[in-house]
């Protein structure tokens, strides 16, 4: 049975191995590359390789002696409508994905044409779990060990230009948001986590639903904002080195950062609106570790302009309702 495995887990690496040597004969992917400012180091380190046409693929596996079977086992490759094989990547940059322990699972596939898909991701297998693993773990875990620190991107180009610019730190998840289950990883080694999303609204709003399950794990860190939509791949290629190393040192606190979020939705000026704010971030408190929703209260009122005292954990005191509909009156 191990030995059924190993033979498995060959087909990866053959078609890694396949693919990085694509790129070789692929003059226009190494310009689009370069193009984005990633150096060779770079695309070697990472394994960067470009998936051909699909028949090219399928030839390849098969006259290495793999069965369809096998190709969609692992899901790289897929039968159509009309019992017609397919490979599942087809004339993209690919980025190998490996897991913590170094076993190469699945491939994130960038198009270089106008694809309506920008990218395409493995497929969940019983190998490739996504919402388990982070892009570039297995690079980063000795500097997230030794720096005590752990970046957390949207994409692959993300990681890919961090580690250039000496972040190697950094990882990504696949296309997916952050939940309950990347959490015992994020954690090892008790590092200080930074959300570096993408500066537009989408990654904006994921940074702030990242900060709810992070703070409600008690993980401690923070979030970076880039401005004008930019991505970490964006700034590094922008050689705005200084930015970047100010913003990763000075993280704004999750739950810093969730409270003044979701406080800037309201308008503070009509009391109804405030008093919802209140309601809604007395409920996110709830969700933090007990010992510390108290030591937040005071952060609360003062971005509300309430008065401290009216701003209180209610856990063990009811609230009276006359005295919660006097907080208004004067504001
Ligand atoms: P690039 O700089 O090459 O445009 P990016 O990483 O900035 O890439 P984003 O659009 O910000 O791309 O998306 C972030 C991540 O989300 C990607 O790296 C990829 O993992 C995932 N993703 C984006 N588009 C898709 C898609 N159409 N299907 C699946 N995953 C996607
Ligand atoms: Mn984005
Ligand atoms: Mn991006
Ligand atoms: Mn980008």
């Amino acid at each position: 049975n191990e030995g059924v495995k190993k033979e498995d887990r060959k087909l990866m690496e053959t078609l890694n191995l396949f693919y990085v040597k694509q790129l070789d004969f692929t003059p226009f992917a190494k310009e689009y590359l370069a193009k984005r400012g990633i150096s060779e180091a770079s695309a070697e380190k990472f394994e960067i390789g470009y998936a051909p046409a699909s028949f090219a693929t399928l030839d390849f596996l098969s006259s290495r002696g793999y069965a369809m079977s096998e190709g969609i086992e692992y899901g790289v490759a897929g039968v159509g409508e009309n019992n017609q094989p397919y490979a599942r990547f087809i004339e993209r940059v690919t980025f190998p994905i490996y897991s913590p322990s170094n076993r190469l699972v699945g491939f994130g596939g960038r198009t270089l044409s106008n694809h309506p898909a920008k990218y395409v991701n493995s497929p969940q297998t019983k190998h490739f779990n996504k919402s388990q693993l982070l892009y570039g773990y297995q690079l980063a875990k000795e500097s997230i060990y030794k720096k005590k620190s752990i970046i957390i991107t949207e994409g692959y180009l993300d990681v890919i230009m961090l580690h250039q610019a000496g972040f190697t730190h950094a990882v990504a998840t696949l296309g997916t948001a952050l939940t309950n289950e990347h959490i015992p990883l994020i954690t090892r080694g008790d590092p200080e986590v930074i959300v570096a999303y993408d500066g537009d609204d989408a990654g904006i709003n994921a940074a702030l639903k990242a900060s709810f399950l992070l703070s409600a794990h008690g993980v401690k860190g923070g979030v970076v904002l880039f401005g004008n939509g930019m991505d970490p791949a964006d700034m590094v290629q922008n050689g705005l080195m200084d930015a970047l190393n100010h913003l990763f040192r000075t993280p704004q606190p999750f739950i810093e950062f969730a409270l003044e979020r979701m406080v800037k939705k309201y308008n503070l000026k009509d009391p109804l609106a405030k008093q919802q704010a209140l309601t809604e971030a007395m409920s996110y408190l709830k969700t933090l570790p007990q010992a510390i929703q108290e030591s937040y209260t005071g952060m609360l009122s003062e971005k509300l302009g309430l008065h401290h005292n009216l701003v209180k954990i209610q856990s063990h005191k009811p609230q009276r309702l006359d005295k919660k509909e006097r907080v208004f009156e004067d504001m």
